[in-house]
């Protein structure tokens, strides 16, 4: 910095007379030397005359730097005696100049003499009102920081200068040096050169700083923002051009600008909603960066075929008239009367108000009754799209969810699946066999499912492939199961169960003649006039092919006879009959399968008619038992065996104390070995409901009394002898009217079911309703003979 005298030692200088040079959007100060061009002809005069008179000029700014011709009153009184250093004459006639400035002074007062200004200029030295040293000293430090700050901004600002500020502890001389080196406005520089006071100075400075530093930072600010700005863009012009360059190295088509714009055009118009589009754009950005053959692009492009081929926003309009869909069900399915009505209500109620959802309806019953043709039926009657999933053996959450992406190969589940398939969001959507479902160690597809079938859930249903949320609330669900007992708890208690009971002979009977042979005739591209099955060769198929709960097996007997009928024709074999009749059964089906002479025509000793429930409906089976002499040992065979152990035993029990009533040794249980054997065919939950038989032919054996042939009996029993009401009344009436019985013993607590046995039942055959096993034996043994 350079040395000045100190303001008390300044020598007071009288006033001047010299040139004046007036300054355009310049102020000098006292020691620093400037450099300007020269062009208006008095200032080139007022230099000639001051070079020529001591090289001393005083120089001032105009206030208004447009002003071409500044008069007295243009000018700003305070300026800066300089001494000219150098003049160089430029080509066009101006000049350059250099000056040092030396004193501060005050234009007193100017006149225009040849053609240039002179003015009486009077010197202002700095001086310092208030002397308190803190305010000095806080000044100085205020000064520091704040420069400091500013230098670290501007890093073009000579490191000398930063560092001698730093270090000076003079705070009178602080000031020009800063005010020199900041680019300000001239008008801010000479309101600082106008202020005489130095503090007043240096507070000005403080103000001129802070506004500097402010605007700085900002300005910083915002060059960050333009750069990263502009890096972004740019990084993002290379890689387009770079993806450019490969496609247009590729093959014609592949990873062209044109699929992703299909995409996009594509996804748009499926109108999924703000926050799935925005994802599957994201999707599309990710795959238009990505080179075409990698193995991700094709995990991307395959989830995004798969989105868009779902049928989003496509609805089927529902079309219910309770009437022809009423014609349409009694046209396609012979009986299954309740489960009719109950689909004609759920029309109704749907008609009425289509946005609530109602209970899922889910049928229950035996294999080939009906079930998943009728749910066609009904899709087709309400002109909605079908589709069904099997739920057979689906162990895994992620069947019913899907795989999340990470997988390769991942799908989406089978709900989205059935979904795609149906083509419309709003399909029936036939949950079959659901009591199939499985359930360990893999997961519990029962809770997905549960979340599907919820109304409350299930407009978000979430499958883990696609991602996003899929309305399902407008999918009517109907599920079937086999087995009441299979379906999981928490989904049994969201559905509506309609029992489909099996079909009795003559239910199957006109099935056959009125659904099944059409049906297979047309299958088979034979006329009516082709083949004719004739009534009771029909009831041949029932009684002697066949032995099912629903009419599966007699439908594909129907249909092998069109088969073999179809190579006649085709082959013109003669002398083949059109009309197929009993005897003419054999030709196509073969010897009989089942045969009813098993059961036993006359009054036996120790065999029982026991009724059973199997997968195939009801059944007939003899309860067998023979006695021998021995030690007391106990034996069952057949497929009941273990399971029947313990009611042998309570029978065991019951008899000893009513031995003396039908004559049986006392000690039988000591000296007799007992034999009991139950036929194939039965099922293990059946055991139970064949305690009264076998008490019954315990006792037959035991005391010599025949049991009447003509009748057969179903019920549990307890050591007391009480008997114990059973399940599938309807089922196992029927086969024993089925088998020519003409009474039946139940258990008491069944007169209830009675109701639902089938008519023809009830009207050939006797029902006893029993308490207790002495009611039993009363009427199955032949206690007169
Ligand atoms: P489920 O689903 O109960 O196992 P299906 O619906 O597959 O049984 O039925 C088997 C076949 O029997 C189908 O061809 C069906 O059309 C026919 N069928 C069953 N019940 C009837 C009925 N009541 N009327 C007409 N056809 C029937």
């Amino acid at each position: 910095m350079a040395q000045k005298k100190t303001i008390e030692e300044e020598e007071i200088l009288l006033p001047q007379h010299m040139p004046v040079l007036v300054l355009r959007g310049l102020v000098l100060f006292p020691d620093m030397v400037l450099h300007f061009d020269v062009a208006r002809e008095k200032s080139v005069l007022a230099l000639n005359h001051a070079m020529s008179e001591g090289r001393k000029i005083f120089l001032v700014a105009q206030k208004d730097i447009s002003v071409d011709e500044p008069e007295m009153k243009d000018l700003y009184t305070v300026g800066v005696v300089a001494e000219i250093k150098q003049v160089i004459r430029a080509k066009d006639e101006s000049l350059r100049v250099v000056v040092d400035g030396k004193e501060r002074a005050k234009l007193v007062s100017m006149t225009e003499e040849e053609a240039f200004f002179m003015g009486y200029i009077e010197p202002m030295p700095l001086q310092q009102k208030n002397k308190k040293k803190e305010l000095s000293v806080a000044l100085l430090r205020t000064v520091k920081d704040l420069f400091e700050e500013y230098s670290q901004m501007v890093p073009q600002m000579p490191r000398e200068l930063v560092k001698a500020i730093m270090v000076t502890r003079n705070y009178k001389e602080i000031c020009e040096p800063i005010i020199r080196n900041i680019p300000l406005k001239y008008e801010d520089k000479q309101e600082i050169l106008e202020e005489s006071d130095i503090l007043k100075r240096l507070e000005m400075l403080v103000v001129i700083l802070n506004r500097e530093n402010e605007i700085l930072s900002i300005e910083n600010d915002i060059h960050e923002r333009v750069k990263d700005q502009i890096d972004k863009h740019q990084r993002e012009y290379y890689l387009r051009e770079q993806i450019k360059a490969i496609n247009s190295e590729l093959p014609d088509g592949e990873g062209s600008a044109s699929e992703i714009e299909n995409y996009r055009e594509r996804l748009i118009k499926l109108e999924m909603g703000i926050q799935s589009t925005t994802k599957l754009l994201k999707e599309i950005d990710r795959l238009e960066k990505m080179p075409y053959n990698s193995q991700e692009a094709s995990v991307i492009r395959s989830y995004l075929d798969t989105i868009m081929e779902l049928p989003w926003n496509v609805y089927t309009k529902d079309k219910i008239d309770i009437q022809k869909a009423r014609t349409f069900l009694d046209k396609e399915h012979f009986g299954l009367v309740k489960v009719k009505e109950r689909i004609i209500e759920s029309l109704a109620v749907r008609k009425l108000a289509p946005d609530i959802k109602g209970q899922i309806i889910c049928l229950v019953g035996p294999p080939g009754v009906g079930k998943t043709s009728i749910v066609r039926s009904i899709a087709q009657s309400m002109g909605r799209n079908y589709v069904r999933l099997s739920l057979g053996g689906v162990r895994d959450e992620s069947d019913i969810r899907g795989h999340r992406r990470t997988y390769i190969a991942s799908m989406p589940g089978r709900i989205i699946n059935a979904v795609k398939q149906a083509g419309s969001s709003n399909p029936l959507m036939l949950l079959d066999e659901i009591d199939k479902l499985g359930n360990d160690f893999r997961g519990d597809p029962s809770s997905a499912l549960l979340e599907v079938l919820d109304g409350e859930q299930n407009n978000t249903f979430r499958d883990h492939y696609l991602e996003i949320p899929y309305d399902l609330s407008n999918v009517f669900f109907i599920a079937t199961a086999n087995n009441l007992q299979g379906i999981p708890r928490p989904l049994l208690d969201r559905m509506e169960i309609i029992q489909l009971g099996s079909y009795t002979r003559e239910e199957k009977f006109n099935i056959a003649k009125k659904h099944l042979v059409p049906k297979q005739l047309k299958r088979h591209g034979i006329t009516g006039r082709q083949l004719q099955i004739d009534s009771n060769a029909l009831y041949d198929i029932v009684d002697f092919y066949t032995k099912e709960a629903g009419v599966r097996t007699l439908e594909r007997l129907i249909a092998t006879i069109a088969r073999k009928r179809a190579v006649q024709l085709v082959g013109n074999e003669t002398g083949c009959k059109a009309l197929v009749n009993t005897k003419g059964l054999e030709k196509y089906l073969g010897p009989h399968k089942f045969k009813n002479d098993d059961i036993c025509v006359e009054d036996q000793i120790g065999v029982v008619n026991g009724l059973a429930w199997t997968s195939v409906g009801g059944e007939m089976l003899q309860v067998e038992v023979a006695i021998m002499e021995g030690s007391g040992k106990n034996r069952s065979t057949g497929s009941l065996g273990d399971v029947m152990k313990e009611s042998i035993q309570a029978a065991t029990t019951y008899i000893r104390g009513v031995a003396g009533n039908y004559g049986i040794d006392i000690t039988f249980y000591k000296t007799k070995d007992i034999h009991i054997h139950f036929p194939e065919g039965a099922v293990p939950k059946d055991g139970p409901s064949a305690g009264i038989a076998t008490c019954t032919a315990l006792v037959s054996a035991l005391s010599g009394i025949p049991v009447r042939h003509d009748i057969a009996m179903t019920g549990e029993i307890t050591l007391r002898g009480r008997v114990l009401p059973i399940g599938g009344l309807r089922e196992k009436t029927m086969a024993a009217y089925k088998y020519g019985m003409k009474t039946v013993i139940i258990p008491k607590a069944n007169i209830a079911d009675l109701e639902e046995v089938e008519q023809i039942v009830k009207d050939n055959i006797t029902f006893i309703p029993a308490e207790d096993i002495e009611t039993v034996l009363k009427h199955a043994l032949v206690t007169d003979k």
